[in-house]
């Protein structure tokens, strides 16, 4: 069977969602039997983008001009585009201050200097071009990506979750560190798919997943409410990861 031929790269991004890629050790032999990683900056060099690709997994947000150029190339010869990680569905952390002035911000980081231009506000990929599928997680569970590379020998796409962390906390038998420790913890809002990594242990969710669909906002602002979380601070928790929460 021809191996399917792979981009994989990163644009604004801290590289941690390729690293999980990478650290899938057990796994990685049987993919490189199946998978060629034709173009694969963080692993393998040279890298120069040529020819088709099955399919091109994408890393992190837009915030500079030359990533919007490798973008459109990845996007018009890849068959698939896959956005992986919070960075690349939401903005994720490198938006996180969408919201503030980028003249202020710009002058806060670089201080006077007119060197450090060109950037713009954090994007999405799905700002820019077509995406066919979806990995959540900041990073993504390896199991996710495992099933990403699965799907794609079967000629499938990841289907969504739409469950919320809360549901995968109360399958482990969880304490609720909302209800019970009055933490502010994010479970009741965000996409699951984690086995509540953090809840189990002791942690509350910050929400890097982003937002499960159809979230009712309104109930769970009553439940934070009930332990003195006012609506300022848990939009604010919640922007962290997913920049469009309104307020
Ligand atoms: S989603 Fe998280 S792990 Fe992936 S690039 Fe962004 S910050 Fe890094
Ligand atoms: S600890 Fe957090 S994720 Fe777990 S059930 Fe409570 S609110 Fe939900």
């Amino acid at each position: 069977m021809k191996k399917l031929r792979l981009a994989i790269t990163g644009l604004t991004a801290c590289s941690g969602c390729q690293l999980t890629l990478l650290n899938c050790e057990a796994e990685l032999p049987q993919l490189l039997e199946k998978f060629e990683f034709h173009y694969f900056p963080l692993a393998c060099s040279p890298a120069v983008l040529k020819g088709r690709y099955d399919a091109a997994l994408v890393e992190g947000c837009l915030s500079m001009p030359h990533e919007r150029q490798l973008l459109l190339a990845l996007r018009s010869q890849s068959q698939l585009l896959i956005a992986v990680g919070s960075c690349a569905v939401w903005g994720g952390v490198a938006a996180l201050k969408n919201g503030t002035d980028r003249e202020l911000l710009r002058r806060q980081v670089y201080g006077q200097s007119r060197t450090a231009v060109g950037t713009f506000s954090p994007q999405p990929l799905q700002s820019l071009v077509t995406v066919d599928a979806v990995i959540n997680g900041c990073p993504p569970e390896k199991k996710e990506l495992i099933g990403l590379m699965s799907g794609l020998l079967l000629g499938s796409l990841p289907v969504p979750n739409d469950q919320p962390v809360c549901s995968d906390c109360r399958m482990k038998e969880n304490l609720c560190l909302l209800t019970e420790r009055a933490q502010l913890c994010l479970g009741p809002l965000t996409l699951g798919g984690c086995e509540a990594r953090c809840p189990s242990q002791g942690v509350p969710c910050e929400g890097c997943r982003g937002p499960v669909p159809e979230a009712n906002l309104g109930e769970a602002l009553e439940l934070f409410l009930q332990k003195e979380y006012g609506r300022a601070i848990v939009i604010e928790r919640l922007r962290r990861f997913y920049p469009e929460w309104k307020s």
